[in-house]
């Protein structure tokens, strides 16, 4: 049986003003002892997260997949893990299209998490395009089977469903389309990890909100939800956990 995971993606979003609203979403996530709550953070805050609230899984939004060197800007895993972060989010779709991640660096950067005693949300989903095209199920395969780590398992692996048009839009998938994908992406985990997919938590993101959250995280095979806009603050947050609980 695997416990809900409900994890806040605050982007590049928040101050130490703004840390204020974990209080809140600490205290809930307390209330609500049958699922996990985490909220994934900006680098600058992760500290101050970590000291403010210890009982709230405080993470990273992304880490670089060496673990240290000549990497002007960049940040290690071994760095976040020693400001106070549990985990951190790999191959969310922003970095891809931002950034140019491929499912390869997830990869990389999924393993030096692992290696670094952090847990990881690793996140997949096509493009409005791609799913215009019917591809919707290849592309996230393919994004399984490049990005998901031979040794993965549920101890600190979390696979993320994120159709990019549906990030930030408030359009969400109906739940056939949800269910379709995490379908497949079980069945993708499977094939390359045996049983321990079964183990795995697989999140639905993309425009969660506490009007919809209820319906999403009922659904089979939805583990949880991966929360951009509706995370930052603990009036909006607060109802998704409750949802989930
Ligand atoms: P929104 O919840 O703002 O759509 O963002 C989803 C997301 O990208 C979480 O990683």
């Amino acid at each position: 049986m695997r416990r809900k995971l409900v994890a806040g993606n605050w982007k590049m979003n928040g101050s130490l003003a703004a840390l204020a609203e974990l209080d809140a979403i600490a205290a809930a996530a307390a209330a609500a002892s049958g699922i996990d709550v985490a909220v994934a953070v900006p680098f600058t805050l992760i500290h101050p997260a970590a000291a403010r609230v210890p009982g709230l899984a405080i993470g990273a939004e992304d880490v670089h997949e060496a673990d240290s060197g000549a990497h002007t800007g960049c940040v290690s895993a071994a760095m976040v893990r020693e400001a106070g972060a549990v985990f951190t989010i790999a191959g969310h779709s922003e970095r891809r299209a931002d950034q140019g991640e491929t499912s390869h660096d997830a990869w990389a950067k999924a393993a030096a998490a692992r290696r670094n005693g952090l847990s990881v949300i690793l996140c997949c989903g096509e493009t409005e395009a791609e799913r215009d095209a019917g591809r919707a199920e290849r592309v996230v395969q393919a994004q399984i089977e490049k990005s998901v780590p031979d040794h993965a398992d549920g101890s600190w692996f979390t696979l993320a469903y994120e159709p990019r048009w549906a990030i930030g839009t408030g359009r969400t998938p109906t739940p056939d389309e949800i269910a379709a994908i995490h379908a497949i992406a079980r069945a993708k985990l499977r094939h390359m990890i045996g049983d321990a997919a079964d183990t795995v938590r697989i999140l639905y993101g993309g425009s969660v909100v506490g009007d919809n959250a209820g319906a999403i995280l009922s659904m089979e095979d939805v583990d949880g939800a991966l929360v951009g806009g509706a995370s930052l603050t603990a009036a909006k947050f607060v109802p998704i956990i409750e949802a989930a609980a």
